[in-house]
């Protein structure tokens, strides 16, 4: 299959796509010691269960004000004008080079997940729902997380890793990894907690990190239906096990 692109700066592209007819690779069964949970957020791009955290390089926020000041200057020419053109050309090239450095930035990411790891569980979002809130939707389309996670499921089938898509309906900030206390009080702004039952010291992404990594591994070794809602306190012990995550398979 041939498919040829051209983008609003007038450069073309031709992707080939060619079908060797070999199957996909096997993927090996998901171990503690060879997965990783990974908690997606605004500020940090990325939070591993293994404690480290990917910051978001934010590439268009940091040139927004120049895309503002390109908008208004291609809004005063004339239409049809060669300046007009020119204007919208740089514009449009402006914009081509933040969503580059995001595609580049997503891809080493990625990447580098599936090659240091057999199975990668991810929560799945719900991406439109939080578009709606507006103060959110410009960080979140910056982000763009959605392209970041279809390349988590073409890239996992290439390589041969699970990927696992953990349900939203867990709690998995408000409980402790550890014990499994369910902290009702926990609000967004508190990044960093202590598990009142354990004593533990918590980080808000890495907590969460650990809790999506435990869900989506219970879930192999007793795969259910996923239950709508939430998980009850008494039910915590087995939480990881009821949850059952959809495995994508494209
Ligand atoms: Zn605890």
């Amino acid at each position: 299959m041939c498919t040829v692109v051209s983008t609003l700066t007038g450069k073309f592209f031709i992707s080939i796509v060619v079908d060797d007819g070999n199957p996909p690779p096997p993927k090996p069964q998901a171990t503690n010691q060879t997965s990783i949970g990974i908690d997606v957020g605004l500020t940090t791009y990325v939070t591993m269960s293994t404690g480290e955290k990917v910051e978001n390089p934010r590439h268009l926020q940091n040139t927004l004000k120049r895309l503002q000041c390109l908008h208004r200057r291609l809004s005063k020419k004339v239409k049809r004008s060669r300046n007009r053109e020119k204007a919208r050309l740089r514009l449009a090239r402006c914009y081509e080079r933040v969503t580059n450095q995001r595609a580049d930035f997503q891809q080493k990411l990625s990447t580098r997940l599936i090659r240091e790891n057999q199975a990668i569980i991810v929560e799945s979002l719900n991406v439109k729902g939080l578009m709606r809130n507006q103060r959110l939707s410009r960080a979140i389309a910056d982000v763009a997380w959605s392209r970041f996670l279809a390349m988590l499921r073409y890239k996992t089938e290439w390589y041969g890793v699970t990927l696992i898509e953990v349900g939203q309906f867990a709690p998995t900030s408000k409980r402790c990894h550890a014990c499994g206390y369910l902290n009702e009080g926990l609000t967004l702004s508190d990044r960093e907690w202590t598990c009142p039952s354990c004593l533990l010291p918590l980080d808000r992404d890495v907590n969460a990190a650990r809790n999506i990594k435990m869900i989506g591994l219970g879930s192999i070794i007793t795969p259910r239906e996923p239950r709508e809602e939430p998980v009850e306190l008494s039910a915590l012990a087995e939480a990881s096990k009821q949850e059952t995550p959809t495995i994508r398979a494209e």
